[in-house]
């Protein structure tokens, strides 16, 4: 792999780097890029909308052309809402993958939109296997979609979409996918993995800061949800007739965000697109990784589960540690880390992703090394509970 060493900036003006899963640190000309306005009206910001959309459609490979692009405002979960509101036919059934935050997330949307769903919740962090999916399905006729997480960021297990995909389409039902956190640095292209829609925003893999989201579908799911959504601001089909028409957003877009993110696209593609972006957070997950594990500190996941997104590790059991302390010792040495979001045991997170490198990765565990001793921890092994946790997910 090339040495990004030189390529990577610091944050600016000595800004913490945010090791969390969006925002997170976006590189100088991204941030530059906002440094000037425009007119939402005008063929300027008319010509960076569809460069955007057309960019975002690239990274689909060769299946792109019975896709298209929706930009929607909002945080991801506007996007989210978006999408389960307007490819999900008042009298469908839909059964929700939840391993986590966002997968139950996705539950409370349907609760909102009074879309009939079922659940196959496994708890904080064990991933729903094709075998399942597949029974459920056979079971309940009725299901007519299926919704899951690419990357589940609050344990940052990597969901395995591919065979949930495979069983979805071998039982003639159909897949929405909530690919928030992995989009733009892990493959999902449509010729490999099937599925109707995906959702994403601006402020995860792509780099770029927090203002829209974007749902890509089949134009064909996308003809289909005319006078579906229950929302006028989030009606998927109403701002794409809209913005293929006229090359405009329906409502006030968030133009800085988007000349941030298309400078973010550009950076992209010359990193090599996915693969490329893909590679870097691999090579950051496994230096981070690798380095923690040396003080002692152990990954709910077993290797084969981690995403290069978003890595947790549990807390050390030894009485001395403390995780406000910690998080506040280790901003002071210029990185901001994640709480944990397990019931269970006690765990923090760290974010793989945004403009970063493996040398940054490295800082990273000498600054968690330094921060132990600083606490008195003179060992990072968890709890016994939590390894016992562990056990409980297959190899
Ligand atoms: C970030 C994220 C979302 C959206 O969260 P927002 O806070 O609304 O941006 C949804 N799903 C997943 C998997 C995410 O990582």
């Amino acid at each position: 792999m090339a040495d990004t060493s030189t390529r990577i900036a610091p944050p600016h003006l000595g800004e913490p780097y945010l090791l969390t899963p969006g925002p997170l640190t976006t590189s100088l000309a991204t941030k530059e890029a906002m440094l000037r306005d425009w007119g939402s009206w005008d063929d300027d910001f008319r010509a960076m909308t569809l460069e955007m959309r057309t960019r975002l459609l690239d990274m689909l490979g060769t299946g792109q052309g019975d896709f298209d692009c929706v930009p929607m405002q909002g945080s991801g979960t506007f996007a989210v809402e978006a999408m389960l509101a307007s490819f999900l036919p008042k009298d469908s059934k839909t059964l929700v993958l939840a391993n986590g935050a966002y997968g139950k997330r996705s539950v409370q949307t349907l609760e909102y939109l009074g879309r009939d769903h079922v659940v196959l919740d496994k708890g904080d962090y064990l991933p729903p296997r094709g075998e399942e999916v597949a029974q459920i399905l056979a079971d309940d006729p009725a299901i007519t979609h299926v919704v899951a997480i690419h990357c589940e960021t609050s344990s940052g297990i990597l969901n395995p979409v591919e065979e949930i995909s495979e069983a979805t389409y071998a039982a003639g039902r159909k897949l929405l996918v909530d690919s928030m956190s992995a989009f733009g640095a892990i493959e999902l292209q449509p010729s490999e993995i099937r599925y109707e829609a995906l959702v994403s925003s601006a402020n995860k893999c792509i780099e770029g800061v927090p203002g829209f989201g974007f749902v890509i579908a089949r134009k064909s799911e996308l003809e289909a949800a005319k006078g579906r959504s229950h929302s006028l601001s989030l009606d998927v089909h109403a701002q794409w007739a809209h913005m293929n028409k006229t090359g405009q957003w329906r409502f006030t877009p968030p133009t800085h965000v988007v000349a941030a993110f298309l400078e973010a696209l550009r950076a992209h593609e010359a990193e090599g697109g996915v693969q490329g972006r893909g590679a870097r957070y691999t090579s950051n997950r496994d230096v981070m990784v690798e380095g923690m594990r040396k003080l002692g500190f152990e990954t709910l996941l077993k290797d084969r589960w981690l995403s290069p997104i978003i890595v947790t590790f549990f807390c050390p059991a030894d009485e001395n540690f403390d995780f406000d302390r910690f998080y506040q010792l280790m901003k002071d040495k210029g990185f901001i880390i994640y709480p944990g979001k397990l019931t269970i045991v006690d765990s923090f997170r760290v974010g793989c992703i945004g403009q970063m490198d493996e040398h940054v990765m490295r800082k990273v565990v000498e600054a968690a090394g330094a921060s132990l001793k600083e606490m008195g921890v003179t060992d990072a092994t968890p709890p016994a509970i939590a390894l016992e946790e562990r056990a409980k997910l297959a190899a």
